[in-house]
């Protein structure tokens, strides 16, 4: 409830939201790694990709895999191909615990993330 994600959602933090419905919100990341690096994230407060797969109705994962995938339209994304990243847990190196797609565009990437 207290994580940044979850702040950024109830408007106690700013960001620069490019996105938002019943499901979602998008919005730049503070530090980007690549030309274009969004986030999109539940409104629901699911900590990963784990718990939203799990625990989520039908229509919040409809709702979010469909935002995702209008961010990534109204970004400019398909045309030239981009990178969607859900870091899960410890291995996984996710630093917030509130589900967020990583959506990186605007150059070409190598054939894999591996760190
Ligand atoms: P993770 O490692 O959990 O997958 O990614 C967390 C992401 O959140 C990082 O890319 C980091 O730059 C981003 N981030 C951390 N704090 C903030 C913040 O206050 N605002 C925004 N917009 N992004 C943040």
């Amino acid at each position: 409830d207290t994580n940044i994600f979850a702040r950024i959602l109830r408007r106690e933090l700013p960001a620069r939201i490019v996105y938002e419905d019943e499901h979602a919100l998008a919005f730049h990341d503070i530090n980007p790694q690549a030309p274009l690096h969004l986030l999109v994230i539940p409104k629901g407060a699911y900590v990963s990709w784990d718990d939203f797969s799990a625990r989520a109705s039908e229509a919040e994962i409809a709702g979010f895999v469909r935002a995702v995938g209008h961010v990534a339209r109204e970004a400019g994304l398909v045309a030239p191909g981009y990178r969607l990243l859900a870091n899960t847990g410890g291995h996984g190196h996710q630093e917030v615990p509130h589900l967020h797609v990583h959506l990186f565009g605007g150059r070409q990437f190598g054939a894999m993330l591996v760190d």
